[in-house]
């Protein structure tokens, strides 16, 4: 079948909640991805930051094709022998004590949620049903009905309610406005230490440490959402290390299983996670031991080949190279590590155009807010495949 057989039938077929690009990609292999009339294409967006090891990673893939033939899913009725292994190598490699296993990114929030909810009123006192939440203009958790009741765009929360009560909304980037909105009936801050689908929005320099000391200040629960922005994308194995910071809960999803599988996570420094009993929380598929094996190999393939450290090197490239295109239509180029954005002045006319135009020259990325492009290629990424993505990238957005 030909790429538009294919448009079709998904449009006439599935439900329209996403605009995709019309190209219909049926393999990959590293930071490449060929569609059905066999023309390759750089993936520029690693689905959403989920690929950073590389489409199809040949030592992820065998990890798993090995695991599915061995044991899947016993649910946690049981026991099962990756479990333990996963917990122990996650919490060293991300300094952590304890971890809590879950599917989706909107699923690790919605634990970080409830679990900071219980250790409000369990340990801080406050009461019930009176727990607040502040969280950040312009995030982006996911998009279960309590995450979208945050929400600030309204694409995401028209006509979705009634919504869950108990959040409260103040600027990114604005570590005075966290120390006026905390009450004593504050549980918690979520934020994300870079925000990502708001368009790769970075919060000015010693931002994370106050925020931490706020937090500790003032008996807070400090929740870093790294879905995004951890497991390499930005030069550290979490974005939080970029000023030295720990929260006390940091979650984790879409790179955690390099593509291959929906695995999340909440990974705590505090005793948060451990105000939950057996019964108050699970999933049937959370910590099976096919996501566990998955999981512990794309964890081992950050590390040992080097993808963090590679991920700062080329994306101060990257960045460096985007930065010289000379367009007065482009308003800024920021990024930390491979997560880069260009945004455009609003007289350029959106930044779908030009994603079409490098869709054509063979590059595949994708606009967030209109006038946003990120760039956020896998992290194995080689200077030379840099260097053949600016060429192609700077005329383009010259225009
Ligand atoms: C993608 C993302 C989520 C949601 O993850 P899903 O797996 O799509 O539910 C949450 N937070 C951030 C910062 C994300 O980028």
């Amino acid at each position: 079948m030909k790429s538009q057989e294919y448009v079709l039938l998904e449009d006439e077929y599935g439900a329209h909640n996403y605009k995709p690009l019309d190209v219909v990609i049926e393999r990959g292999e590293g930071i490449w991805v060929w569609d059905v009339e066999g023309r390759k294409y750089m993936d520029c967006l690693s689905a959403y930051s989920a690929v950073n090891q590389g489409h199809c990673n040949r030592r992820i893939m065998d990890a798993m094709c090995e695991q599915a033939k061995k044991l899947t899913l016993t649910s946690r009725a049981f026991r099962n022998d990756q479990l333990g292994p996963f917990y122990k190598e996650l919490c060293e490699l991300t300094n952590s004590h304890r971890v809590l296993p879950m599917n989706s990114g909107a699923e690790a929030v919605e634990t970080a949620i409830k679990a900071v909810r219980k250790w409000g009123v369990m340990v801080k006192g406050v009461p019930e049903n009176e727990a607040e939440i502040i969280v950040c203009r312009n995030n982006f958790h996911g998009r279960t009905i309590t995450i979208i009741s945050f929400s600030t765009d309204p694409v995401s929360t028209t006509g979705f309610g009634p919504f869950t009560p108990g959040f409260k909304v103040i600027e990114f980037g604005d570590a005075q406005a966290l120390e006026a909105a905390i009450s004593e009936k504050t549980v918690a801050f979520l934020v994300e230490p870079i925000q990502g689908e708001a368009g790769v929005i970075i919060p000015p320099d010693g931002y994370l440490r106050d925020i931490r000391r706020i937090c500790d200040e003032k008996g807070v629960v400090l929740v870093f959402d790294e879905i995004q922005t951890g497991l390499g994308r930005t030069g550290a194995m979490l974005a939080e290390e970029h000023e030295g910071v720990e929260a006390d809960l940091t979650l984790i999803g879409k790179a955690l299983s390099g593509g291959f599988y929906p695995i999340s996570a909440v990974l705590s420094n505090s005793e948060v996670l451990g105000v939950l009993k057996p019964g108050e929380h699970g999933s049937t598929f959370g910590g099976n031991p096919l996501a566990c094996a998955v999981a512990r190999t794309a964890l081992k393939v950050l590390v040992e080949d080097n993808l963090i450290g590679n991920a700062a090197t080329q994306g101060a490239y990257f960045m460096q190279g985007l930065r010289a295109i000379n367009n007065p239509k482009i308003k800024e180029v920021r990024g930390r590590g491979l997560l880069l954005g260009v945004e455009f002045h609003p007289e350029a006319g959106g930044a779908r155009q030009y994603c079409e135009k490098l869709k054509e020259a063979g590059l595949l990325c994708k606009e967030t807010h209109e006038t946003i492009i990120r760039f956020a290629p896998p992290l194995v990424i080689t200077r030379e495949e840099v260097d053949w993505a600016l060429e192609r990238i700077a005329p383009i957005l010259s225009q």
